[in-house]
């Protein structure tokens, strides 16, 4: 099945900025980003962060509201600050062997810096590699991770997999087979989510009276340490 997936991989894989790199940092940043926002969304936002800070020690450097505002639009802000985190640490005392000891990075995230940066073989198991991996009932190596990964967000997709195209169809047992819609997570519009987002770019703008803002999106992003309150004014840390 691995062949199959390689030949269909080497003709249909994503051509992604961070595929051309082995540099742990850049593919740090990558995973850090492509954990809640869309693949497409994350590549111009990856080359700009790349320019801005290209190694660990230059972010490191960085102040957290410099980080938090360059995060703008990206969404999940603690991101931002967890992966400004690592990189003072990794900054300070170098790459840990155990990879999740650093700041916001969990098990898939350390997963795929030691596959795609360390050449260690270990396949980093996101929800579409989950996904081909139960429906194939295959279990697949960390050579194939990339590939895994581009089938399960094009082909053997959530609701309707398109096994008409899959390179995998002929040895598969689930093909053919339709899903349940996912609980989606609600919607954005609206949400206290939204009204976070709204304050913390408010603050990224320009300090602003607490007064002026709204109490409850400002005490959440003060617990998460994106904004600091003092003297009746919000801004950002650092
Ligand atoms: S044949 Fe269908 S269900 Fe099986 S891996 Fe391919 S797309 Fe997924």
């Amino acid at each position: 099945m691995e062949e199959q997936l390689s030949v269909w991989f080497s003709q249909n894989g994503r051509d992604l900025p961070w595929r051309r790199t082995r540099d742990p940092y850049a593919i740090l940043v990558s995973e850090v980003m492509a954990q809640q926002t869309q693949v497409d969304r994350v590549v111009p936002r990856f080359e700009r962060w790349l320019e801005r800070w290209p190694t660990v020690e230059t972010l490191a450097e960085a102040s957290p509201a410099d980080v938090i505002r360059e995060w703008q639009g990206l969404g999940y802000n603690r991101r931002a600050l967890g992966l400004h985190r690592a990189a003072q640490q990794v900054a300070a005392h170098g790459w840990p062997s155990d990879l999740t000891e650093l700041p916001g990075v969990g098990r898939y995230t350390a997963d795929a810096v030691a596959c795609f940066a360390l050449g260690r073989a270990v396949l980093p198991v996101d929800v579409n590699v989950r996904r081909v991996q139960e429906r194939t009932g295959h279990a697949f190596t960390a050579a194939a991770a990339q590939a895994l990964m581009d089938l399960g967000a094009t082909v053997c997709v959530a609701r309707i997999p398109r096994c008409d195209i899959c390179p995998l169809a002929e040895g598969c047992p689930s093909r053919g087979s339709r899903y349940e819609p996912l609980r989606k997570q609600g919607p954005f519009e609206g949400s206290f989510r939204q009204r976070r987002a709204a304050t913390l770019r408010l603050v990224a703008d320009a300090e602003q009276p607490v007064g002026d803002l709204d109490p409850d999106a400002v005490a959440s992003l003060a617990r998460d340490g994106l904004v600091l309150v003092a003297d009746g004014t919000v801004s950002l840390p650092g």
